[in-house]
């Protein structure tokens, strides 16, 4: 029996049960004793409707822990190895993965079904097949997962700040590192400073943004994205954030943009406030029906403007997991400072209401076994 946090409908609120039963790995995937979650805004958005996906299922999807039991076929990974949760698969031999783009890879396409790789359920709760989102489910304090999407890490790496890679920081700094091509001494702009965005501050530091200009509506997260590397901070509401970007930058507009929130008004922002020739990266999840208002002749033509959409940070996990764990050894990556509250499991519901609430970069959950 394992103990997971349970979304039985859309809109309402988690449900801990402590009597999840949970089957042995079947080929090619491993049993995964979670240690922490971190408690990311995809969650809330299976949970409100915005990302669809069927239920009952467990959410969390940014996760590491520690390997239990491996199923048949199984050779990249044994008991006791650490990893962090991928919750996009990594087959690396399918078209995607062969061109470099992993973060599409083609067996992907199954983890909005809440099953494994096969389409079925290792959980059930009364009888009853429960799924796991992107076939992590890290809100429970176990979890089967494909073999593809674990990625090994040193042992010696705190498994907590290592959870936080699993999502946040590998879509907001891989937003900046590998989507985006900037370039030192480069102006930047994020809307948004939620942990994704402060993800993307700190990525824009590392690849050498000398003016990266913070855009928020809640003065709490301008704050943090101080601390994360912003230079300049606009609080959105108060005036015209594309008039305060161009006033930062000459009239210009920033070299590159990011939207980190996933909404119409705010993606046509960030695309206005690109400078000519410029890059606007959409990194936030917008609800399926969001469509966009663009002049076509000025934003691709006339002032050729590049729009790009950021999957996963565009991440290669096998290579960019190691390369920001190293990252964080150099001391250029903040780790411990996204976490802004420790919870358990039972904290879930309270964590998105934070979330909401524009106080917290992370809740991480830590599990009891
Ligand atoms: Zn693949
Ligand atoms: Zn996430």
């Amino acid at each position: 029996m394992i103990t997971a946090a349970v979304l039985k409908a859309v809109d309402d609120d988690l449900v801990v049960h402590h009597d999840i039963e949970i089957a042995a790995p079947g080929p090619g995937e491993a049993k995964v004793k979670i240690v922490a979650s971190g408690v990311c805004h995809s969650d809330m958005s299976v949970q409100n409707g915005t990302m669809p996906l069927p239920t009952p299922i467990v959410l969390g999807h940014e996760g590491a822990g520690i390997i239990e039991e491996v199923g048949e076929g199984v050779t990249t990974l044994k008991p006791g190895d650490h990893v962090v949760l991928s919750f996009i698969p990594s087959c690396g031999a399918c078209y995607c993965c062969e061109r470099g783009q992993s973060y599409l890879c083609e067996k992907s396409a199954m983890i909005a079904a809440g099953g494994m790789l096969d389409g079925t359920t290792r959980l059930s709760l009364a009888g009853e097949p429960l799924r796991q989102m992107t076939m992590c489910g890290t809100f429970g304090n176990y979890a089967i997962v494909p073999e593809i999407s674990l990625v090994k890490i040193d042992d010696d790496i705190d498994l907590r700040l290592a959870a936080l890679i699993g999502c946040g920081v590998l879509t907001g700094v891989g937003a900046a590192l590998n989507t985006a091509s900037i370039r030192p001494g480069d102006s930047v702009a994020v809307v948004g400073c939620g942990g994704v965005g402060l993800n993307v501050i700190q990525g824009a530091k590392i690849a050498g943004a000398t003016r990266i200009i913070a855009i928020d509506m809640f003065e709490s997260k301008l704050k943090m994205a101080e601390q994360f590397g912003a230079t300049d901070l606009i609080q959105a509401g108060e005036g015209d954030p594309v008039g305060a970007v161009m006033a930062l930058t000459e009239g210009r507009g920033a070299d590159v943009s990011f939207e980190v929130i996933g909404l119409g008004p705010t993606i046509e922002q960030a695309i206005n406030m690109t400078r000519t020739g410029g890059e606007a990266i959409l990194v936030g999840v917008p609800r399926m029906d969001v469509m966009l208002n663009l002049n076509a002749a000025f934003t691709f033509l006339y002032l050729s403007k590049t729009v790009k959409g950021c999957w996963y940070g565009s991440s290669n996990v096998r290579e960019d997991v190691p390369k920001l764990i190293g990252l964080y050894r150099e001391g250029k990556l903040m780790l411990e400072e996204l976490i802004s509250k420790e919870i358990g499991v039972d904290g879930v519901n309270q964590a998105f209401l934070d979330m909401q609430g524009g106080e917290v970069a992370r809740s991480l959950i830590t599990h009891t076994h």
